[in-house]
């Protein structure tokens, strides 16, 4: 059964969805589907004594596969889904004097937030579901057509670096047909102790890649896991060119400058987009009460609740100083480096995905229905 562990305050309750993952996993009737989160790959190897940082997808995927997950796939290819849509409605808001600035929706500790405590700016928060919600929402549909589902149920388990993903999955404006589509969200300490649990050593074993349709998601679906990845996503994404030039010189526009708020702007057809990126609620605040009062002027917002985005989310192991911090960071950056496809839009398994099973059925899947 479920374990559920409560905030001696009364405050919180999050629960362990573990058990229920073991038993899902037990059961021959159901096809249990994985996605495993950026920020998840660059927090786990360090616990089995490999170094900080490093990101070891290709292990996790490996002993996933081992504990019995039927498919293994990488929420940076939906995180890819995300930057098309959300690209999409930022150009069309610009474009058709919709409400700007928009704000990201992909924290749902951040979307929270608005809703309470700047409940006038809920309209101006992207539509797009988070990758999680997207990934799951996809998967759910593509197990839902018989030639694919064989006659198995489909339980969806996500991995995330952050405990507010477990509201996330639970807020009925993310459901599809009425339905929840990601059934347990399990935090990267608890992967660790799930790895722990099987006596696997995971440190020795090989990399696999993820599955496919949906396991593979471009390098610039791997940066939503530090602050201004989402941003630099979609700057990437607007770009007309996709050469190293192009790219550094994206990297170098303010969106990886140090600090918890960063200001800048980038050129796009004729205009200048003013956007602001920040992590920290308490940073957001500062950042809202400026567009509030009219002091500052954005068309596009990015915030992540968690300082420096979800590398340091509340699913991750804690003990976290500066160096581990860094080393997440950097290890993010270079799963970038190492990928071939830099843009959401030339990865041909998303292409495929709006060619093909997809069309039409964008904003059911796609997006909150809020
Ligand atoms: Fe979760 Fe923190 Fe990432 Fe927001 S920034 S999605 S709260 S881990």
């Amino acid at each position: 059964g479920q374990c559920r562990v409560f905030c001696p305050t009364g405050a919180i309750s999050i629960k362990s969805d573990k058990d229920a993952v073991w038993d899902a996993l037990a059961d021959p009737n159901v096809r249990v589907v994985a996605q495993v989160a950026p920020a998840v790959r660059v927090a786990v190897g360090d616990a089995f004594g490999l170094p900080k940082g490093r990101s070891v997808m290709g292990k996790i995927v490996n002993v996933l596969h081992r504990m019995g997950f039927d498919e293994v796939y990488d929420t940076t290819f939906s995180a890819d889904l995300t930057i098309m849509e959300e690209s999409a409605e930022f150009l069309d808001r610009v474009k058709n004097g919709g409400k700007l600035p928009l704000l990201t929706s992909c924290c749902p500790a951040w979307v929270k937030f608005v809703d309470n405590q700047f409940p006038d700016f809920k309209e101006h928060v992207s539509t797009c579901r988070s990758p999680q919600g997207m990934m799951s929402a996809v998967v759910k549909e593509y197990f839902r057509e018989p030639e694919n589902g064989k006659g198995k149920t489909t339980v969806m388990v996500s991995f995330m670096p952050c405990t507010a993903k477990k509201m996330e999955a639970e807020r009925p404006d993310s459901y599809t047909k009425g339905e929840k589509d990601t059934d347990y969200v399990i935090t990267t300490t608890e992967l660790i102790e799930m790895i722990r649990t099987t006596g696997i050593y995971f440190a020795d074993l090989d990399s696999e890649a993820s599955d496919i349709p949906f396991g593979f998601g471009s390098g610039g679906g791997v940066i939503f896991g530090v602050t201004g990845g989402v941003t630099e996503a979609v700057i990437r994404r607007l770009a007309p060119d996709h050469d190293k030039a192009t790219l550094e010189e994206i990297a170098e526009c303010g969106v990886r400058r140090e600090g918890f708020i960063r200001e800048f702007s980038v050129p796009y057809e004729g205009m200048e987009i003013k956007v602001c990126v920040a992590s920290g609620l308490a940073n957001a605040k500062k950042v809202m009460e400026q567009v509030q009062s009219g002091e500052k002027e954005y068309h596009l917002i990015e915030i992540m609740a968690c300082r420096r985005g979800c590398i340091m989310g509340g699913g991750q192991p804690r003990l976290a100083g500066e160096r581990t911090k860094n080393a997440r960071t950097q290890g993010i950056y270079n799963a970038d480096s190492v990928s071939v496809v830099k843009k959401c839009n030339e990865n041909p398994m998303i292409t495929s995905l709006y060619e093909g099973f997809l069309k039409g059925k964008e904003h059911e899947l796609l997006h909150n229905h809020r």
